[in-house]
């Protein structure tokens, strides 16, 4: 966070109270030049001394105060030049030993102390013979103020040879001398509305904690402080974006040549565009589809560009909303794109939608970085002049050097990988600006919606099309697979299709389709010998996967080994058993969308993890999938598990890092934070006089990492 320097705060840390010259050196090292730096150093975390019972009370593996009689100092070496320094401490009821290791110094100060009372803290251990020792030992003379020792202390983040004492004794000194000189940015009346204590006396408890709930509270202060500069910050951008001209789909006067002509309130069902829909597919939109689809197409008809994200678990159907969208726009006369994280993806999405759109004579181009030299050529040209009506292709190869004739639309399937900043560098690129659809595929927890697409307005598919069955989750260590596959081929034996996911082995698809093809030979020549094995990875040509996606679909083979290929798009409602080998390897929301693939048709489905319990972390994540299959529950506890960082790559990290708050324990001060952001920006209140140190730090927010190519 950027603080302004008024005079006192400015101050150089060598006038403070115990610190010095030598102490400065050592402070700058951390990068600690001024009071105000030293204030905003935050403690990582809080050491509770306050607990201070007499020794005979004292239990290994705790953590105590000890207030004693200092009896005795002694050093001895323990071999190899390295020395120990033990002192006997007693009260009236019993002794324990403070060691400190390879610190010679100590011995000299705690000598001066002997046969006087000291207060120390460290963790409680059983040495030789049951005697009772203090590692970690941090201590002090108990003159008089037993008290300033024994309470909650604050404990910093270090660099080598800082000490921890002097980086309090700076923090202390700057709290008590120039405390009150921090500046609040949130005005009165909105800090009472919602309950945070001033600046300066938050700080301040963070770094002399009164009480367990004073510090919370403190804390909690500066979250919603972070939370609102980012969330003002989106508000602002979802705001800039509305009042920007974009195109007006004439969506609803579609046909009028040939209905009757409706208003723009006419039912929404019934219009041409939504008949010529409800025929794109095989199967009747789910409610929540066409709700979602009715919220698309209104944003399109508005002359502010859309900006909108559809979320929805996996298998709810975000590809036909993604089609209705696409046809809308292809109707108005404008080009369509669609951009997938990955070749594997684009692919499928043009397959799919080429099922779609080819028979009602609308040309959908492939833009494929495997193409050929002329097969690329001709996809460019066909974007650049026209022809191509839907372009298929990685949000990379879509965002270098493509030129479209008169693109409307950009539909995003992203699988979370892609942040504010590329949207905006996208948006950026047509002369008319395209409308934005985000799609999301699940789980991503809400907290996180509303952080990296908190500048987006959301629609929820929260319905699964009809005819999904609950799939039957088991975990099995290593040691019952031969019994996991007896089951499998009873299975079989009814008639059923199975998918084994092999190991996730790297990254890289010409290793991963190795592992693959070890797999498929294992199966083939064992104990599936007499059944067809099908094989399916990323380094197959395009038809030879539809080959092999053909015959699987067609019943022809009753097992199908594969990469993580299959977690899109692969559709096989007969296929109702999974067996995922080595699931450990996989991360949770992985293996949700990987089980996504069972579960389709009339069979009861069985999803089988194949894992040794070798962690904490594993088993949590295994016990997790046979637990539920809610998607947000398991984005959730996704989200807990790895923290925010892995989960969303690391080019979202800006948007996700904070120096106070946590975007899994503030979820619900995220909320508060959002609303209260939404409210001020709607209103027009950061005009405000009183809001200009507010707006000038969301500004400072809105320079960094994230958000750079706002303007
Ligand atoms: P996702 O939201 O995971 O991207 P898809 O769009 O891939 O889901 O759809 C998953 C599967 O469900 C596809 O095979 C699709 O054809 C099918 N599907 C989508 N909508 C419906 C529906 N309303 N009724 C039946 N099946 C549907
Ligand atoms: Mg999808």
């Amino acid at each position: 966070m950027t603080r302004e320097r008024t005079s006192g705060l400015a101050t150089e840390v060598r006038f403070l109270k115990g610190v010095g010259p030598k102490g400065a050196a050592l402070l700058e090292k951390i990068g600690l030049r001024t009071v105000e730096d030293v204030l905003w150093h935050l403690p990582r975390r809080y050491e509770d001394r306050r607990d201070a019972p007499q020794i005979m009370l004292l239990r290994p593996g705790r953590s105590s105060t000890v207030i004693g009689k200092l009896e005795i100092v002694r050093s001895r070496g323990i071999g190899r030049g390295r020395v120990i320094v033990e002192a006997l401490v007693s009260d009236e009821t019993g002794e324990i030993v403070l060691c400190f290791f390879n610190q010679p110094w100590v011995g000299r100060q705690l000598e001066k102390y002997t046969g006087q009372r000291v207060v120390a803290y460290g963790s409680v251990k059983e040495g030789y013979r049951r005697r009772l020792e203090l590692h970690g030992v941090e201590w002090e003379p108990a003159e008089d103020d037993v008290d300033a020792f024994a309470r909650i202390v604050p404990v910093y983040a270090l660099s080598e040879g800082v000490p921890q004492r002097l980086v309090r004794a700076a923090a202390a000194a700057a709290v008590g001398q120039f405390g009150n000189d921090v500046p609040d940015p949130l005005p009165h009346t909105f800090r009472k509305q919602h309950g945070l204590p001033l600046s300066s006396e938050a700080l301040t408890e963070l770094h002399h904690p009164t009480s367990d709930e004073a510090r919370i509270r403190a804390r909690r202060r500066f979250a919603f402080e972070e939370f609102l500069y980012l969330q003002i910050a989106l508000q602002v951008r979802r705001q800039e974006i509305k009042q920007e001209v974009g195109i007006s789909f004439p969506i609803r006067s579609l046909g009028k040549s040939r209905a009757s002509a409706g208003t723009l309130f006419e039912p929404e069902t019934g219009s041409p565009l939504s008949e010529e829909v409800a025929a794109l597919f095989p199967f009747e939109l789910t409610e929540a589809q066409n709700r979602v689809i009715q919220h698309v197409w209104r944003d399109m008809e508005a002359a502010a560009p859309m900006n909108r994200l559809v979320q929805g678990d996996v298998g709810s159907g975000k590809t036909a909303v993604a089609a209705a969208a696409m046809l809308a726009a292809v109707r108005c006369g404008w080009q369509a794109a669609m951009m997938a994280p990955t070749e594997i993806l684009a692919e499928q999405h043009y397959f799919n939608l080429k099922k779609v759109f080819d028979p009602r004579g609308i040309p959908v181009v492939l833009l494929a970085g495997k193409l050929g030299a002329r097969d690329r050529k001709s996809a460019l040209a066909k974007a650049e002049n026209g022809e191509g009506r839907i372009l298929v292709g990685t949000h990379a190869l879509i965002q270098e050097g493509v030129k479209f004739h008169s693109l409307g639309l950009i539909v995003i399937d992203e699988q979370h990988r892609f942040g504010v900043a590329q949207r905006m560098a996208l948006r950026q690129k047509g002369e008319t600006l395209p409308d934005v659809l985000v799609m999301t595929a699940t789980p991503i927890p809400r907290s996180f919606t509303m952080t990296m697409y908190g500048d987006l307005d959301v629609s929820v598919l929260d319905e699964l099309p009809p005819g999904r069955s609950p799939v039957t989750t088991y975990w099995r260590r290593p040691g019952d697979r031969s019994k996991v596959y007896s089951q499998v081929e009873e299975l079989l034996a009814t008639g059923a299709q199975a998918y084994f996911v092999c190991p996730m082995i790297s990254e890289n698809e010409k290793i991963q389709a190795q592992a693959a093809e070890d797999l498929h030979y294992r199966l083939s020549t064992g104990v599936f010998a007499h059944r067809k094995v099908g094989l399916l990875h990323g380094q197959m040509k395009a038809q030879e996967k539809e080959a092999v996606m053909e015959a699987f679909r067609a019943g022809e083979t009753a097992i199908l080994v594969a990469t993580v290929v299959i977690e899109v798009g692969v559709d096989v409602p007969n296929a109702s058993v999974m067996v995922v080998e080595d699931a450990n390897r996989f991360g949770l929301a992985q293996l949700h969308q990987l089980r996504g693939r069972v579960g389709r048709g009339a069979r009861r489905s069985f999803c089988i993890l194949i894992s040794e319990g070798t962690s904490d972390d594993v088993v949590e994540r295994m016990q997790t999938l046979v637990d539920t299959t809610d998607g947000f529950v398991i984005a959730e506890k996704d989200l807990r598990l790895r923290g925010p960082g892995d989960l969303m790559g690391t080019q979202q990290h800006g948007l996700l890092t904070f120096q106070v708050a946590d975007l899994v324990k503030d979820a619900i001060l995220l909320e508060e934070a959002r609303e209260a952001a939404r409210l001020l920006v709607a209103n027009g209140e950061l005009d405000r006089p009183e809001w200009a140190m507010v707006v000038e730090r969301t500004r400072a927010r809105r320079g960094d990492e994230a958000l750079v190519t706002v303007s």
